[in-house]
């Protein structure tokens, strides 16, 4: 009785931080886990970035295929995340077709390559029934006086750069004092 009362307290813990669909952290499990990254990164002097990633064109990807197909190309950009990035790494769906990465331990630049390495791979990718789809990036990093929404805000300047780049790369935006 305990056990299974456990069990079911678990489960819905799990369910108010993860997205059912794709099983990447929502917003709330994400921000929790910001939150606690963003502490440690001061508190060690050590960098941490931030990739906000979209999908170009998705819409087309609804409307051409319907919703279900694109659900399954969530799902599956989903998983080739959680394979791409380092364990230690904080992904999140934040949007319909918006996902959110945290790096710890890694600066801009390096941030910058592994998006760009990320890009490639997706560009790359064949995916079922769809064939290719392209992602767009933006990367920040944490400055010393700022919190993690204000650096999560200068990643989503920088996507919409990518974007109006004609999508399919990745875009870093500089800061003064990285901390
Ligand atoms: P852009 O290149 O500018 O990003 O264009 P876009 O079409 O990707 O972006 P837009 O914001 O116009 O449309 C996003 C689409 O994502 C619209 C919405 O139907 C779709 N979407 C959001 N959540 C889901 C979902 O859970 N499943 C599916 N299949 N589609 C979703
Ligand atoms: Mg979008
Ligand atoms: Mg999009």
């Amino acid at each position: 009785m305990t056990e299974n009362f456990e069990t079911r307290v678990r489960e819905h813990t799990a369910l108010a931080r993860f997205d059912p669909l794709t099983k990447v952290l929502n917003r709330r499990g994400f921000d929790g886990q910001m939150e606690t990254a963003v502490t440690n990164a001061k508190r060690r002097g050590s960098p941490l970035s931030v990739i906000a990633i979209d999908i170009d064109h998705f819409k087309k990807v609804n409307d051409q295929h319907g919703h279900h197909v694109g659900d399954v190309v969530l799902k599956i950009l989903a998983s080739a995340m959680k394979i791409w990035f380092r364990e230690t790494n904080i992904v999140g769906r934040l949007g319909g077709e918006e996902f959110t990465v945290l790096l710890v331990d890694t600066d801009l630049r390096c941030a910058h390559q592994v998006a760009d390495q990320l890009v490639a791979h997706v560009a790359g990718t064949i995916f079922p029934a769809v064939g290719r789809i392209t992602i767009s990036c933006g990367v920040s990093r944490l400055c010393i006086a700022e919190d993690g929404f204000s650096a999560l805000r200068r990643a989503d300047r920088a996507l919409y750069r990518a974007k109006s780049d004609r999508c399919n790369r990745s875009v870093m935006l500089e800061t003064e004092i990285a901390v």
